[in-house]
This record gives structure tokens, C-alpha cells and sequence, in this order.
């Protein structure tokens, strides 16, 4: 115990559910026990060998000092001409910034806009950081249930019912982590004319899955739907996912000049700028030949038909099939009441994950994490040896429920 204080935007927040449940793993995996681990969220490839070469290079060649604050201009025209030839969005590398993951970006984004007073949209189930990066800066964050009969996804109508004069943002999440669940086209671009109509709302796209894809319509992003939006949208993306770069540590994002100009006014006050030799590897990730991305894809959808089969095999259990991400987000509603062999009633999805962690070995998250209940999240950045094992041992403890 200490006496000193700490600020509220720490108290007020949340360690990230999901990192505690990989501390679970982490502790009973010490105590001997073995564990097979669907929380993982992050790619379970090496980064490819080109891009960790362009790293390489970047060292061996005096690439480590200071960049720009917003990145150098060798990455930002490799994000502009991403952005521009996959998705058709146009803009100039001054509305770029880079940061030290999607995750930075996002906090830094919600740092120069909200505050006291200011609400932000998330619709649930959500990315579990949201809601306390909009707490941690001062904000409130109106959660807007959107359950699995609209797909896991906000509505037009149910945005429209949600903004007020101190609503701020909306936040999309395409494809999205926990439900894998994207938007097409036209619902991007039915939401893009609610956002429209009120000029004090800005949209937040988080796309840092868009690549992992596997529905038969196409990724499209807001701002390449909706330009009109130009001045009311930020999408961001990195290459953590797509790459298997998690800990390069970049992100970015394409949005309005007054925006980009102030991220990158506090990010010039937290970090000055992201690491160089990080930022030459992302170049090369995004102007590089893709083969590697087109090969994870191929797995991740082969994990996904196979889980997604196995699951919904299990009598109690039911899921969506995912359009991207490497998550997939079944329904526990068929086993909650039900009693374990200790005889313990399964009151909700805490409680069932709880049991499955115990009784079959299984680690996943609870869907009360991502504010939609009763739900669990797995995923599929693991082998198919462990995601069929898993499975498996889910339907035995799932049969031993009476
Ligand atoms: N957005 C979502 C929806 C995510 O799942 C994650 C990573 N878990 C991020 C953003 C952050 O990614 P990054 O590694 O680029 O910070």
C-alpha cells in the first residue's frame, strides 16, 4: 500500500480483459496444469522475412534516428497508395499520421477531442480498450447493444436514436474483434448519410482486421463509400494484424487535416515520433509483394469454416460465421441454468468459461468482456491441432452439464 494518489483516468479504467485472461493461462500453465489458449490476439505467423529484412536494413543503414512527428514520407505514401488503390480513398499525406500501434492512434485520437461532458457511441459487443479509452480521457461512453439479429452491428436507426448535442464519436469496428461480423458497402454508407446529417458527430474506423477477409462481398472502408464524409470520418488501420507485426508497433490513420494536425501535436509532447526502424518495415510490409498476407488469410479461413463447424456441433452452443478477423463469438445461451458435475449453476458466460477453463483446459473470454451477453470470444490464431482439440474438449464439458 502506498499513499500516493493516482489520477481518476487511471483508477476509472479497466486492465484489459483479455490480457488478464492470458495471465490466467500464463499462471496455471506455471502450476503445471495444461492449457490449450483460444484468447490470443495476435497472429500466430512470423513477421515475413522481406519485411523483417527491410528492418535489417533500416539498422545497418543509419535508419535510427528521430522521423518526422507524423511519419516518414516514405511510409505515409505507402499507406496513401494502399488507402487509395484497395479502398478508394483520396487524400493528401499531410491528413496521414502514424503512431505506435492502431491502439496509440486511437488513444491520441480520443485525447484531442473528448472530455467532460463529451459522449462517444460504441456499439456492443465491442473491442474491449474503447469504452476506458473514452473514460481514461474524461468521456462517457454510450454503449448501443446491437445484437446477433442485426449481425452484430450498429443500425442506422439505432445510431440516429443514440447521438445528442454532446455526442462526439461514433466508433465502427469492420471486421470486428470479438464478432468477426463487417459491413458492407451500403451499410457503411447508410450509416455514413445519419453521420452526415449531424456535422458535430465524427465516425472512427477501426479497420485493423480489413485485410483478414474472407466474406463474398468486398472490404470497403467509410471514407471510400462515403467521401462527403472527408471532414467527419478517421479510419485507422495498421500493421500489426495483416502482417503479423504486433510488436513493430505501427499504426495509422487517414482523416481531416484538423484532426491529423492534433494527434500529431500531442503525440509530438508524448513521443515524438514512432520507431524509425519499426516505420521502414511497415513501408516495406505495405508496398511489398502480398503473397504472405494472401497465404495467413487462406489459414485463418480454413481455421475459421473448421471451428465454426465444430462449435456448432455442440448441442447449447450456436455461431455466426465471421466475415474477418481471426475471432469467432458463439452463443452460450443454450447451457446457462444448466449444473456442472460439482455441482455449480452456470448463471452466465463469466461463469461457463470459468467451467470450461477448469474442467476441459480451455481458455477463452467471457462475452460480458465485450459488452454482450451470453457469449464467448475464441480464437483462431492457433494451430487447427489446437483449435479441433479445443473444441473437442468444449463439447465433453458441455455434455457433462445436466
Ligand atoms: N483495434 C482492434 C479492434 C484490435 O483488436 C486491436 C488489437 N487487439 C487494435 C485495434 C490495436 O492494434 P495495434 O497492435 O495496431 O495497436
Amino acid at each position: 500500500m502506498t499513499s500516493q494518489k493516482l489520477a481518476n483516468r487511471v483508477t476509472s479504467i479497466r486492465v484489459s480483459p483479455s490480457v488478464a485472461a492470458a495471465q490466467k493461462v500464463r499462471d496455471l500453465k506455471a502450476q503445471g496444469r495444461e492449457i490449450l489458449n483460444l484468447t490470443v490476439g495476435e497472429p500466430d505467423f512470423d513477421t515475413p522475412e522481406d519485411i523483417k529484412r527491410a528492418g535489417i536494413q533500416a539498422i545497418e543503414g543509419g535508419d535510427t534516428k528521430y522521423t518526422a512527428v507524423n511519419g516518414t514520407e516514405a511510409l505515409r505514401e505507402g499507406i496513401q497508395h494502399d488507402f487509395a488503390t484497395r479502398l478508394g480513398i483520396k487524400c493528401e499525406l499531410d491528413q496521414i499520421c502514424v503512431g505506435g500501434g492502431a491502439k496509440q492512434i486511437l488513444f491520441v485520437s480520443m485525447m484531442a477531442t473528448v472530455e467532460e461532458g463529451t459522449e462517444v457511441i460504441v456499439p456492443a459487443p465491442y473491442w474491449v480498450s474503447y469504452p476506458d479509452m473514452v473514460v481514461a480521457n474524461g468521456g462517457t461512453p454510450v454503449i448501443v447493444e446491437c445484437g446477433e439479429d442485426v449481425g452484430f452491428k450498429l443500425t442506422p436507426e439505432a445510431l440516429e436514436a443514440a447521438i445528442t448535442p454532446k455526442t462526439r464519436w461514433v466508433i465502427l469496428n469492420s471486421p470486428s474483434n470479438p464478432t468477426g461480423a463487417a459491413y458492407s458497402g451500403e451499410e457503411l454508407r447508410a450509416l455514413a448519410a445519419v453521420v452526415k446529417r449531424h456535422p458535430h458527430v465524427l465516425v472512427m474506423c477501426d479497420e485493423i482486421y480489413d485485410r483478414i477477409w474472407f466474406a463474398d462481398f468486398k472490404a470497403e472502408s467509410i471514407l471510400g463509400v462515403a467521401p462527403e464524409l472527408a471532414e467527419q470520418a478517421l479510419v485507422v488501420n495498421g500493421v500489426s494484424k495483416s502482417y503479423a507485426m504486433t510488436g513493430w508497433r505501427i499504426g495509422y490513420a487517414v482523416g481531416p487535416k484538423f484532426l491529423i494536425d492534433a494527434i500529431n501535436k500531442l503525440q509530438s509532447q508524448m513521443s515524438s515520433c514512432p520507431s524509425s526502424v519499426s516505420q521502414a518495415a511497415a513501408a516495406a510490409a505495405l508496398t511489398g509483394p502480398q503473397g504472405a498476407v494472401d497465404k495467413t488469410v487462406k489459414v485463418y479461413k480454413e481455421r475459421r469454416d473448421r471451428a465454426h463447424a465444430l462449435i456448432n456441433d455442440i448441442p447449447g452452443l450456436s455461431c455466426t460465421l465471421p466475415d474477418g478477423a481471426f475471432y469467432l463469438y458463439p452463443s452460450c445461451a443454450g447451457v446457462i441454468g444448466k449444473t456442472t458435475p460439482q455441482g455449480k449453476r452456470i448463471e452466465n458466460d463469466l461463469d461457463f468459461v470459468l467451467y470450461l477453463l477448469e474442467q476441459a483446459g480451455v481458455a477463452s473470454v467471457h462475452g460480458g468482456a465485450y459488452g454482450l451477453e451470453p457469449y464467448f470470444r475464441i480464437s483462431t490464431a492457433t494451430s487447427m491441432d489446437i483449435i479441433e482439440a479445443a473444441c473437442a474438449k468444449i463439447a465433453e464439458a458441455v455434455a457433462e452439464l445436466t
